[in-house]
């Protein structure tokens, strides 16, 4: 076990760092960020900020010197990166765990091996593979196999042309080419496991997206408990089969009610931000607990939860031009409402600078009024 006043690392320093750095400090513990950007939001509040790039070797052996085990919150980490720092201190999750989650067709192929429930999809080296691929891959998304993120390097493809004009525009990028499935909806299941194979589900999430990018998280989700119960058991399960400690994300297609899954994460999640305001342990501090060999927390919710991302876009209300300050007073006004800003300098469009929590008893309230809330602070609907 590793006591507090000890030092933890964190790879990357964004807000889901940040919030890690939150986490441990109120459980004693110090931080050092590694980030090469000098602004990162977890960096800035970290004890120690190490501003140099993933594969620094000097960077990485005073991180090692400074901390008692390490962690990421960016599944884009090098997994030598990882491997290299494991021969030092424990690294949780550890390298192939995150060498999975970060490329789509190691991924793929995890959930094949293992029997998970997935949408029907091929790997694509090169153009013959597009070629040759199942016919009924079509209209699918060709989607970069490393380096995606918030639906970035992803293309709709109707046919075979598009795919092959699709796949030129990615400069030969290995790629996955996956059926586009008709979505009921969507869920994300986080949890927590611990070193000896404990884990703690938090309540199964329900998710929409704007342009890629995750707009809303509903809690409970409207499913029935039964597909609720089977997310949570699909999500334990990959959990077991990648020997996983830490805090692991399950992202799933819900079609024709049918569970499938898309994509896990290697840390704590965006659809897990409500756990901060609703649950009796968060995601951040199960974090803390798995990587420290701790008990892992409640993972109960005592309220329902509604999440809202705050995107850049909101600064340009008024003027697409210059960036103005939202009403956080307006928003603050509403009851039940906790406001989470990420102190991130610029707020480009699309960019992730906060998110806003409403909890409640009444599930059906909570949504009304954290809907009013979103659309008062400028949000649109498409
Ligand atoms: P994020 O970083 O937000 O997780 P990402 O870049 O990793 O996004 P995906 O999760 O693969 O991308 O896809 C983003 C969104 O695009 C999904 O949440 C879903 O709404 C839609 N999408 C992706 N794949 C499919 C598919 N096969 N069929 C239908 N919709 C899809
Ligand atoms: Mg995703």
């Amino acid at each position: 076990m590793i006591a507090p006043p000890a030092t933890l690392g964190m790879l990357g320093g964004g807000q889901l760092g940040r919030f890690f750095v939150i986490a441990a400090h109120e459980m004693g513990y110090k931080v050092a960020v590694l980030d090469p950007d000098p602004h990162s939001p977890a960096g800035r509040i970290a004890d120690h900020h190490l501003i140099a790039a993933w594969d620094d070797a000097d960077a990485l052996d005073r991180m090692a010197g400074l901390c008692a085990a390490v962690t990421t919150e960016f599944e884009n980490v090098p997994a030598d990166t990882l491997a290299y720092l494991s021969k030092f201190v424990p690294v949780r999750p550890g390298a192939e765990a995150v060498a999975i989650c970060q490329n789509r067709s190691a991924e793929k192929g995890f959930l094949k091996q293992h029997g998970f429930p997935h949408a029907p999809c091929a790997d694509i080296r090169s153009e013959s593979d597009i070629r040759n691929a199942n016919a009924g891959l079509f209209p699918g998304i060709l989607k970069v196999a490393r380096f995606g993120y918030d639906g970035k390097g992803q293309s709709r493809v109707r046919d075979r042309e598009e795919a092959l004009t699709a796949f030129g525009q990615m400069k030969g990028e290995p790629c996955v080419l996956e059926q586009m499935l008709p979505l009921d909806y969507e869920l994300s299941v986080v949890l927590a496991r611990d070193e000896h194979g404990m884990v703690k589900c938090f309540p199964t999430a329900e998710n929409s997206h704007s342009n890629g990018i995750l707009d809303v998280s509903i809690v409970p989700a409207r499913a029935s408990g039964c597909l609720r119960g089977n997310a949570e058991e699909i999500a334990e399960g990959i959990a077991q089969k990648m020997g996983y400690v830490g805090t692991l994300a399950v992202e799933f297609f819900v079609v024709r009610g049918q569970l499938h899954v898309n994509e896990m994460a290697p840390r704590p999640h965006n659809s897990g931000h409500y756990t901060i305001d609703a649950c009796v342990t968060d995601q951040f501090e199960q974090q803390v607990r798995a990587l420290c060999g701790l008990p892992l927390g409640d993972a109960r919710a005592h309220s329902a939860a509604v999440m809202v991302n705050l995107l850049g876009d909101i600064w340009y209300r008024d003027d697409p031009h210059h960036a103005r300050e939202p009403d956080w007073a307006g928003l603050l006004a509403v009851p039940n409402l906790k406001l989470h800003l990420y102190g991130k300098h610029h707020p480009r469009h699309g960019r992730k600078m906060g998110h806003f929590t409403v909890i409640g008893a009444d599930a059906d309230e909570v949504q009304k009024s954290a809907l009013a809330a979103r659309r008062r602070i400028g949000i649109c609907d498409e």
